[in-house]
């Protein structure tokens, strides 16, 4: 009940999914709640659910690649609060399209809300819990796909976005580590989880991603969820610069199914 006792958390695109699932939990651990979305009405009911438990949150209106948002979702944690320990860069875009298909607007959309919204995050994130004296943890969702594009087709821009924010938050660990700032930065690389970002598959697209998890499914928001509480929390205290792959096993290589079985003589190739 207590890994977050008295801290202070901003959490973006908290009004569905893995934002939703970790603003429940870190307020089951003590946390006060900024429960920011483009969508009001979403993070609202989330609030409003903590609050119903007896815990502290609001929420507020935030598109993430506003810079000017961003100031202001800072200075409203500082005046309800009084402080900022942990931020959860968790608001992102997936849009499919092939390649060719792309437009440099479309491009632009992904990489303003899943890239240089996390930058300007982590910027102003850094400056208040500077402010506060306190120590900080700041957890960029990235994701597997961040890693490798294995796995889905017709995503460059969300891969290109979520591998570049995993780099981010390894400069901005060491920025922080080396200027002697207590603030630990690091980054979550989900495998598929069951969320609205996936309702557009298809019922076998969907088994299909299913079954290329080795633990044989997809993870629940909470599975996220509570790998972004180890990382907010003291726990890990020694934690930094970290990509933290949580993926049911996904990158750990090919199960049946996904790759063309060998043949006993030797490679099917
Ligand atoms: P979701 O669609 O349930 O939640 C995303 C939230 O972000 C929504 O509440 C949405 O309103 C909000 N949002 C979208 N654009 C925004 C903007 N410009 N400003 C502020 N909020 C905005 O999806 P989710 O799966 O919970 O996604 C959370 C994070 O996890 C994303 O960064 C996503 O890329 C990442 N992720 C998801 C999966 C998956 O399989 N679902 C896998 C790996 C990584």
């Amino acid at each position: 009940m207590s890994r977050l006792l008295d801290k202070v958390a901003v959490v973006t695109g908290g009004g569905s999914g893995i934002g939703a699932a970790t603003c429940r939990l870190f307020a089951n651990q003590g946390a006060k709640l900024l429960v920011t979305d483009i969508d009001l009405a979403a993070a609202q009911t989330i609030a409003d659910q903590i609050k119903g438990q007896g815990g502290e949150a609001v929420a507020m209106h935030h598109d993430v690649s506003s810079e000017s948002g961003w100031i202001s979702v800072m200075s409203c944690a500082q005046q309800t609060f009084g402080k900022v320990n942990i931020l959860v860069n968790n608001a992102g875009v997936c849009v499919q399209q092939d390649l060719i298909s792309t437009s440099l607007q479309d491009w632009r959309k992904t990489m303003g809300v899943n890239l240089d919204g996390a930058f300007i995050g982590v910027r102003e994130a850094i400056k208040s819990m500077l402010a506060n004296k306190e120590s900080g943890s700041i957890i960029n969702i990235a994701s597997v796909n961040g890693l490798s594009s294995g796995g889905i087709e017709g995503c460059a821009s969300y891969c290109a976005s979520k591998a570049g924010l995993r780099l981010l938050t390894k400069s901005a660990a060491l920025e922080c580590g080396r200027k002697g700032y207590p603030i630990r930065v690091n980054a979550i690389c989900p495998g598929g989880v069951n969320t609205a970002m996936n309702q557009m598959l298809s019922k076998e697209e969907l088994a299909a991603k299913e079954k290329c998890h080795p633990v044989g499914r997809m993870a629940e928001p909470v599975d996220i969820a509570n790998s972004i509480l180890f990382l907010a929390s003291e726990e890990s205290s020694f934690v930094t610069g970290a990509d933290f792959i949580v993926d049911g096993g996904v990158t750990a290589g090919f199960v049946s199914g996904d790759y063309p079985e060998m043949s006993a003589g030797g490679a099917s190739e």
